[in-house]
């Protein structure tokens, strides 16, 4: 069998990996590339395969940088079915047409810059229509029920811990008379999260595929979380402040909802009002209700006592224009949530806008932002930053929590890999930039004899 690294090889968005088998050719997820505008569209636009000879594509979750180019992926021509767990469908269904939404916004910035320079004109990579087209060819598998999706191979998924749906790709192989398993770690979990059951540690693996995000850094104890947002909101609205909390509509906000209603409930911050902006998240809370298969122990008997681990007195959610501006306009001291999480677009930049030069309010950092994103301004503590061209003053108080990732770090990937049973005769190492896939690699060679390999882009290995 061979296995092409065709994204998220020396880098940590555009995850897809083509395995060649028994004349089979299935894609391991199809996501985007992420990074400067326009080589962006350019990498995405144009696949290294032809997307009309794929089998398959198996997707391990819903995060846009593994399934983010499907739509463009099927408008090209591939027709095979797509396997995913159903909680992924189910979120792909609201973050593809979104994706849509803000390629058609990326591209007219695009354009406004080659009509300038003389360039003919761009298309976005695909519309709403396009991204609806595609979740027609998802065909989806609950987790641990093996299914065969080609000649001699048997695709299972088990729960990678990481967001609602995620998966690891477990593909028993079977070629001529010798048996194999291939394991494609997609995104690993860090554990104890507030809703997710713990990624579960795959047996008999002979070839490994694995995620290497945060090789050789670790992050904050999961544990510290609730007690560091206590004592942020406790101080801020002491003072009668607002908390302003930007964040990612899928996942990072329904942990934070589930994390405020326990500290509500046990009385811990007072009962105030805890508004969240963002039509994205609205829409992504109701599909985490629907699914309690996805739920570590705790959540899942919340949700069977009858109560909604995503809905409390207090809790508002925002969907229509009107009310997000009644809340720009309201004084009243409150907890306010709203995405983007690296403050690029969306409702937040209103929330900041008005809110970011009053001492009294707090700006609260959940997640990850990328260099010279806004969010990383204020993160850096940028005495003046411009929100929709215009300058404000950073009076405001920021705090800094990164104990939410979804990633695992080195120590908990070292956890990972321990734990993954088999010979793991070969393993390469994806979705990671250079120097923490290396890092990685180091730790995991004098742990282990088997090949240990950084991927390479366009690389093609054999095995
Ligand atoms: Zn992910």
């Amino acid at each position: 069998m061979k296995l092409k690294f065709c994204g998220a090889a020396g880098t940590t968005t555009g995850s897809q990996h083509l395995l060649e088998v028994n004349g089979s050719r299935i894609l391991l997820d199809c996501g985007l590339y992420q990074g400067h505008r326009m080589d962006t569209w350019e990498r995405n636009q144009n696949f290294i395969f032809d997307p009309a000879t794929l089998d398959a594509v198996v997707l391990s979750h819903a995060h846009i940088d593994h399934s983010g180019n499907l739509p463009n992926l099927c408008k090209q021509g591939f027709r095979g079915n797509i396997y995913a767990t159903f909680a992924t469908r189910d979120l792909c269904s609201i973050m593809l047409p979104d994706s849509a939404r803000i390629q058609t916004y990326d591209v007219k910035w695009i354009n406004k810059r080659r009509k300038r320079n003389g360039d003919p004109q761009i298309e976005p990579l695909y519309d709403e229509m396009d991204a609806e087209r595609c979740l027609r060819q998802f065909v989806n598998i609950g987790y641990e029920r093996p299914m065969p999706i080609a000649n001699g191979v048997t695709l299972s998924f088990i729960d990678a811990g990481h967001i609602l749906g995620s998966a690891q790709v477990v593909l028993d192989i079977t070629e001529g008379d010798r048996h194999r398993r291939l394991l494609f770690s997609g995104d690993v979990g860090r554990g104890t999260n507030e809703l997710l059951r713990d990624p579960v540690l795959a047996d008999d693996v002979d070839i490994l595929l694995m995620e290497s995000t945060y090789g050789g850094r670790e992050h904050e104890l999961p544990t510290q979380a609730n007690e560091r947002i206590e004592g942020v909101i406790n101080r801020t609205l002491e003072k009668r402040g607002k908390v302003i909390i930007p964040a990612f509509a899928v996942e990072r906000t329904q942990q934070l909802i589930y994390v405020l209603h326990e500290l509500t409930e046990a009385g811990r911050i007072p009962e105030v009002p805890i508004w969240v902006d963002s039509p994205l998240a609205v829409s992504a809370t109701e599909i985490f209700r629907i699914h309690p298969e996805c739920f570590n122990e705790e959540v899942y008997n919340f949700l069977f006592e009858k109560r909604n681990p995503f809905g409390f007195e207090g809790l508002r959610l925002i969907r229509s224009v009107s009310e997000s501006k009644a809340l720009n306009a309201s004084d009243e001291s409150g907890i306010i949530i709203s995405a983007s999480g690296m403050c690029e677009a969306g409702r937040i930049l209103h929330h900041l806008r008005n809110n970011i030069e009053d001492p009294k309010n707090t700006i609260l950092f959940v997640g990850y932002c990328a260099e010279n994103t806004l969010g990383w301004k204020i993160r850096n503590h940028w005495e003046e930053v411009n929100i929709f061209g215009e300058p404000f003053k950073l009076n405001a108080n920021v705090e800094i929590l990164d104990s939410f990732s979804g990633h695992a770090d080195h120590s908990e990937l070292l956890h990972y890999f321990d734990g993954t049973g088999g010979r793991k005769e070969k393993v390469w190492l994806v979705h990671g930039e250079p120097d923490r896939s290396q890092a990685l690699a180091e730790a995991l060679r004098a742990r282990h004899d088997g090949e240990i390999s950084v991927a390479k882009w366009k690389e093609t290995v054999e095995f």
